[in-house]
């Protein structure tokens, strides 16, 4: 009967002991997986915060600007590129588009995508402060699961820089065909007069031989200066630099044009030290300096005296300078000078058979080269053009 007892009493306490045991198992192992949870929880969330920081980090470096709107057509996102685009005032976020964009066709293209799935290839105009913007949208509605309206993608892209550039290529051309349409008609009109019987005047033959002539010339003239800049556009240009004793290089730009300068009686001085060296290429600075001395014969003072200084400057390049005596330029003007076709005074550049090429020229050749061009005039008191060349010199090459 005792051992019975002991026996229960044994038994009941192992089953205690294993039913302990087995709890405290059970409670480790709930322990366990709730950190193991808890662990794979935090995980995640780290890994959702990068792929948002991510994310953002993309949205903002993108060149196009993205707005993203919600199903009430109200701002969920917007990146850096369309805050600058629309000069977004503080957080758009929670704005309505019209009220983010103050813009009614980008309202409108988010409105169209109720009904249409996506809007390709809209174009619209933005009115800033400044100059006005051109921009591309390309839309795309969200619909969730069931197919309800949930919100829009918008991408925009800035056009205005094409837009700019198609501009001045339109122009280029507009004013190659009148450059060209000029002396053609002068040539055509003398070739007519001629055949309906001036040819048989010799005095009047002449003259009109002459017109032809000179016309032809100009043409010439056009197409090889038009034929240079584009091969400077298409950097096709090859140089070959060389140690160049620029001294030299500018007596023989002035010695060609001794007989235009002797005509309005104007002086030509060389004052560039005969030490100075620019590495450069020796027909294009000579190109470049018979362009700006000729300038300044054209349009400088009759019986005046045109100047070309030279010296090297504190960082070892080389400065160049042909100055005059002449009118000047004004100032409004002088921020224009280097365009293509640009001139003070049309009538005046073709009357002395300009193209309206030779600084744009200039200012490429140079450019070309590492260097820069300026115009220093005070108007009435004459023009300066300075320009920059590397130095040639083994001393101080760079
Ligand atoms: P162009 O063939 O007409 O001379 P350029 O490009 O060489 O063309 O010069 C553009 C314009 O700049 C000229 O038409 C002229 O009005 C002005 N210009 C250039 N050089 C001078 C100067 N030294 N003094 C005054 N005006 C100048």
């Amino acid at each position: 009967m005792e051992t019975a007892l002991i026996l229960l009493i044994a038994t009941v306490v192992a089953l205690a002991a294993a039913w302990s045991r087995e709890r405290l198992l059970r409670r480790a192992d709930a322990e366990r997986n709730r950190q193991e949870v808890a662990e794979q929880r935090s995980r995640r969330e780290k890994e959702l915060r990068e792929q948002a920081q991510r994310t953002a980090a993309l949205f903002d470096r993108m060149v196009e600007g993205l707005v993203v709107v919600d199903g009430g057509g109200r701002i969920r996102l917007a990146n850096r590129a369309a805050q600058s685009l629309f000069g977004f005032e503080g957080q758009a976020s929670g704005k309505s588009v019209l009220e983010a964009t103050r813009n009614h066709e980008v309202a409108s293209v988010v409105a169209r995508l109720e009904k249409e799935l996506e809007v390709l290839g809209h174009e619209l105009r933005i009115d800033s402060m400044d100059a006005p913007r051109f921009l591309q949208v390309n839309a795309l509605a969200l619909r969730d699961g069931s197919g309800a309206n949930d919100g829009a993608i918008l991408v925009f892209h800035d056009l205005t820089r094409l837009r700019q550039l198609e501009g001045v290529r339109q122009e280029f051309v507009a004013n190659v065909s009148h450059e060209l349409r000029t002396p053609l008609s002068l040539i055509k009109s003398a070739a007519e007069t001629l055949l309906d019987g001036a040819k048989d005047d010799p005095a009047a033959l002449a003259r009109f031989l002459q017109i032809i002539d000179k016309h032809a010339n100009r043409l010439a003239l056009l197409i090889d200066d038009l034929l240079l800049l584009s091969t400077l556009d298409s950097g096709g240009l090859r140089l070959d630099r060389q140690p160049l004793a620029l001294k030299s290089t500018v007596q023989d730009a002035i010695d060609d044009l001794q007989p235009r300068a002797h005509a309005r009686d104007v002086t030509l001085v060389n004052r560039v030290p005969a030490s100075l060296v620019a590495l450069a290429d020796n027909d294009r600075i000579r190109q470049v300096v018979s362009n700006l001395v000729d300038n300044a014969i054209k349009y400088g003072r009759v019986s005046g005296t045109t100047t070309v200084d030279g010296s090297q400057l504190a960082d070892g390049r080389i400065e160049l300078s042909v100055s005059d005596d002449g009118p000047g330029i004004p100032k409004d003007a002088q921020l224009r000078i280097f365009e293509r076709f640009y001139r003070v005074d049309k009538a005046r550049s073709r009357e002395q058979g300009g193209t309206g090429l030779g600084l744009a020229i200039v200012k490429h050749v140079i450019q070309a080269h590492g260097g820069e061009v300026r115009i220093e005039s005070e108007p009435g008191s004459g023009a300066r053009f300075v320009l920059n060349l590397p130095s040639g010199s083994a001393s101080s090459a760079q």
